[in-house]
């Protein structure tokens, strides 16, 4: 299942090296020498979870499904317009954070409120694309990510 999701992930642009990438940008100020192949392989860590498979299906499906005008109103209409009331999308990310305790959750914080990198662009994303679930997904990723890490460099 890890291979569903990140086909799901690469087929609405995001690939796991720029989230890495980003990983790598938020820590690089605590871990001097950390490298990109270390980011790597914590995102791929994360994305063995269960729970982050999960989450990263739902999520993406919604987008798709909004994107096509499947979902019923008014959801479809609150998940288009990403209205900042939803909050769900926080919530489905939470269960990604949550894999490696609330080190990931201050992380997220971060993330979610500067948008920093590739989370911008995702953002930003052309009319007619709908990423309310996806700049959640990859920052709650991007999150997890950056905790393993920092539990790693501790242990
Ligand atoms: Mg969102």
């Amino acid at each position: 299942m890890i291979e569903d999701a990140v086909k799901l992930l690469r087929q609405r642009g995001v690939s796991l090296p720029e989230i890495a990438a980003l990983v790598r940008e938020i820590q690089l100020a605590y871990y001097p020498g950390l490298t990109e192949e270390e980011c790597l392989e914590a995102v791929t860590a994360v994305l063995k979870k269960r729970e982050v498979q999960n989450a990263v299906l739902t999520g993406i499906a919604l987008d798709m499904l909004t994107e096509q005008n499947l979902v019923p109103e008014p959801l479809g209409s609150i998940i288009r317009n990403d209205d900042f009331l939803y909050g769900v999308d926080e919530i489905l990310a939470l269960a990604i954070t949550n894999v490696y305790g609330s080190i990931g959750l201050t992380n997220f914080g971060y993330l979610d409120k500067l948008k920093p990198g590739m989370l911008g662009r995702i953002d930003r994303a052309k009319k007619g694309t709908v990423n309310t679930f996806l700049d959640d997904l990859v920052a709650g990723i991007a999150a997890a990510a950056a905790a393993r890490i920092a539990h790693n460099h501790r242990a």
